[in-house]
């Protein structure tokens, strides 16, 4: 990783993730991006991932081997520094782990208040959480919607965005690769796509991050134990995925505000 002292007039990004690859997956483009036009990216993970199906050749515990995953993966999206919460892996939905011990779904009150001493510490210009669907509905992605919310609001960050996924360009998507005969309408179900992110609407944030790619891939590529070469993910296709991980979303949390500097920064209006 690369160790970037901050000056003054560097401005912060500090993105909230909840598990080891959400960062790279879900934001891995924009982190670049922002790092790329000198912002400091702080990665911030609440978990690190313990309920993580592990293929057989990993030699240490999940915790351990995910870490080192991350690490790298850090250095790939251009991240000055990576900090743990240090809560549990709640686990999917309905699992006995949900409320296990510091599960980050039963604490969000004492993460939201670690994370707002974290914000304060680090200077937060702009903080990036999850939309309140928690991007897939899994437990621990909601619970980050809601310490995020809470302590961007604690410490009064002035410019709050939450990565979500587009549900009509996913729509799109399978109806346009149905169409041309490279999917079976069975291998999608459109009732998987209504579990996923948000509708579209007018503080949504779209990025083609085709430039950041290479970067992206090779993040989520050291994500190894957890991301592997065929994807179906989300009920997302094998052949389908890597389509969606060329695009990113972004919310705006408070719609009626102007765009802050970082989405400018994305959105390359902005340029720095
Ligand atoms: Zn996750």
């Amino acid at each position: 990783m690369s160790s970037t002292g901050s000056s003054s007039s560097e401005r912060t990004a500090v993105f909230v993730h909840p598990h080891p690859d959400d960062e790279a997956i879900f934001s891995g483009g924009a982190m670049r991006r922002a790092a790329n036009a000198g912002w400091r990216v702080v990665l911030v993970l609440a978990t690190s991932g313990e309920e993580g199906e592990m293929p057989d050749w990993v030699m240490v515990d999940a915790a351990d081997h995910r870490r080192m995953e991350t690490a790298e993966a850090a250095d790939h999206l251009g991240v000055s520094e990576l900090h743990y919460l240090g809560y549990r892996d709640s686990g999917m939905a309905g699992s006995a782990t949900n409320s296990a011990g510091r599960a980050l779904a039963t604490s969000v009150a004492d993460a939201a208040s670690d994370l707002a001493e974290l914000l304060d510490r680090v200077r937060a210009d702009a903080v990036i959480g999850q939309d309140p669907n928690g991007t897939y509905g899994h437990p621990d992605h909601v619970a980050v919607h809601q310490v995020v919310r809470s302590a961007a609001h604690e410490v009064g960050v002035g410019e709050l965005l939450e990565v979500t996924l587009d549900r009509s360009w996913l729509r799109n998507l399978r109806h346009d690769r149905i169409e041309r005969g490279w999917l079976s309408p069975d291998a999608w179900a459109l009732a998987s796509i209504e579990q996923l992110g948000t509708e579209l609407f007018e503080s949504m944030v779209h990025l083609d991050v085709t430039p950041e790619l290479a970067f992206k891939q090779a993040a989520m590529a050291a994500h190894a134990s957890q991301v592997p070469d065929a994807q179906d993910f989300m009920g997302i296709p094998p052949g389908t995925f890597h389509l969606v991980v060329r695009n990113e979303w972004y919310l705006r949390s408070q719609p009626s505000q102007d765009p802050g500097l970082l989405e400018q920064t994305l959105l390359g209006t902005n340029p720095r």
